[in-house]
């Protein structure tokens, strides 16, 4: 062993595990001093305020700096101006409080770092994936046996792969074309993809990657719950064959990003049997329902699927990335195959020998599926689902204490947890100064680090939204949060002339 540099990293060495007790120990108290302890969900502070020290010190200073000064410069310049994703009036995005059980497994995957590409670099790893994959088909009711699938950075990733896979499988089931080999086949510009309008942008970024264009994209109109309707989607579908375009695969999203809305799956499945189409469900959000007794139901239809995403750093409180791409017949995997002598040769497979590379558009990978697994056990699915159970049960007392304010308009019911809502002016006002005022509103309570909530536009109309994914969150913190919005909103309304203000909305 180099002795030189034995301290510098976690080994036998007596040095070197004595400064790793010391210094895990030092950045949990950084932890919790600097961002545990903190009372607002933001600090509130300026953008060039937070980026002034950070420029004010050499990226990569020639001589090392001691760690315990390190830990204090990044706690108070990065944990203290960090968004406090554990605050209960952190609520603007899918954005969750990561599980105390995950984040220790963050730190021992992190310690351990396994790649998951090949078995010679995370045997057990490997092996554990495997077995919360399986266990995740299950789940959502697709045969242990025939099904498979991975683990990704996230719903993006798994989007782009379902419809990989789709596009590849279309070719070669239609025109014996290996996509893969041949790149696109003729008909290409002829593909095309359905989804809902409420469909996540990346059904539409993974179009314009697979070469296929956004214009391949269709999407159908929802109804007032936030749902792909079925009539108006079999009749785009009749529309485009009389066209002579080639529908290849169908959206369906579990969980819209906005209203969490979703789609009725077994009517889309249906369309999807009848003509032909690959059925990818977007489950990124509302997936975590499946640990739900009470609220599983609203799945139905998820096992028709012939792919599913689902995302674990949104409602299954995993740090950031974690998601899982789901196939329900493993044999589709053939589209993305290759075989690299160094990684995954051949002789391994016939061998038996497992490398997951072959499953994953990625090569170096993580080993997240650990933090899934230690949270799953820590928990339990009892206790994990009350979580959930919790987080819809919120959303809807939200959605009345919005209902019962003048100053308030609640745009939809809650189906999951997010809940869309805008500042309705005491005064006569035009439609931009209104949706000014919302969007000031939104950035008063972030500059006075009172609540972090997002913005969203329903019908072009600028709105607010909570994402109530935090646990932690009670009614009396929503309803705080309501109190100072209509606070500010009449504020506004008094204080500034309705040039200014409108003026500055639109500027932020
Ligand atoms: C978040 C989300 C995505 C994108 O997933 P990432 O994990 O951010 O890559 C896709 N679809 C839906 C419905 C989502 O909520």
């Amino acid at each position: 062993m180099n002795r030189e540099f034995a301290a510098d990293f976690l080994n036998i060495t007596v040095e070197s595990q004595s400064l790793f007790r010391k210094h895990m120990q030092a950045t949990v108290e950084v932890l919790i001093r600097d961002f545990a302890a903190l009372e607002k969900p933001y600090s509130g502070a300026a953008p060039q305020d937070v980026a002034a020290p950070f420029r004010d010190r050499q990226v990569c200073p020639e001589q090392g700096v001691n760690m315990k000064e390190l830990l204090d410069f990044i706690g108070t310049t990065v944990a203290k101006h960090a968004a406090v994703v554990n605050h209960p009036a952190c609520v603007a995005h899918l954005h969750c409080p990561p599980l105390q059980a995950s984040l220790m497994a963050e730190t021992l995957l992190a310690t351990l770092n396994q790649s998951m590409d090949s078995w010679d670099q995370s045997m057990s790893a490997t092996m554990l994936e495997e077995e919360i994959i399986s266990w995740l088909c299950e789940l959502f009711g697709y045969h242990k046996c025939t099904s498979d699938g991975v683990f990704t950075s996230g719903g993006t990733q798994s989007n782009f792969m379902g419809l990989l896979l789709a596009r590849d499988h279309y070719a070669y089931t239609k025109w014996n074309w290996n996509v893969q080999q041949w790149g696109l086949p003729p008909q290409g510009d002829r593909l095309r993809i359905l989804c809902s309008e409420a469909a996540h942008f990346t059904v539409k970024q993974s179009a314009a990657l697979l070469g296929l264009g956004q214009h391949a994209v269709i999407t159908v109109p929802v109804d007032s719950l936030g749902r792909m309707q079925c009539h108006v989607l079999e009749h785009a579908i009749d529309r485009l064959l009389q066209d002579g375009l080639l529908p290849f695969a169908l959206v369906g999203t579990a969980g819209t990003t906005d209203f969490g809305s979703i789609d009725p799956l077994p009517e889309l499945a249906e369309l999807a049997r009848k003509h032909e189409l690959w059925f990818h469900i977007d489950g990124a959000y509302g997936g975590a329902l499946a640990l739900s007794a009470k609220h599983a139901n609203l799945l139905e239809g998820i096992d028709l699927a012939d792919s599913i995403t689902v995302d674990f750093h949104k409602l299954f409180y995993q740090p950031i990335s974690c998601g899982a791409f789901l196939l329900r017949d493993s044999v589709n995997y053939r589209y993305l195959r290759l075989n690299a002598d160094y990684l995954n040769p051949q002789e391994d497979d016939e061998a038996g020998v497992p490398n997951l590379v072959g499953k994953s558009i990625q090569t170096t990978r993580r080993f997240d599926a650990l933090k899934l697994y230690m949270s799953l056990q820590h928990l339990g699915r009892v206790k994990f689902a009350a979580m959930i159970d919790y987080t819809l049960e919120l959303a809807r007392h939200t959605a009345d204490q919005i209902r019962g304010m003048k100053a308030l308009e609640l745009l939809a019911e809650p189906t999951l947890n997010a809940v869309v809502f805008r500042y309705v002016p005491s005064k006569e006002m035009d439609a931009t100064r209104t949706d000014a005022l919302n969007h000031r509103i939104r950035d008063g309570l972030l500059e006075n680090g009172i609540a972090v909530i997002a913005r969203t536009k329903v019908k072009e109309r600028a709105c607010m939204k909570f994402t109530l994914l935090n646990p932690l969150t009670t009614t009396q913190d929503t309803g705080d949060i309501l109190a100072h919005i209509v606070r500010i909103g009449m504020e506004l309304e008094q204080q500034f002339g309705i040039e200014q203000y409108a003026l500055r909305g639109v500027q932020s």
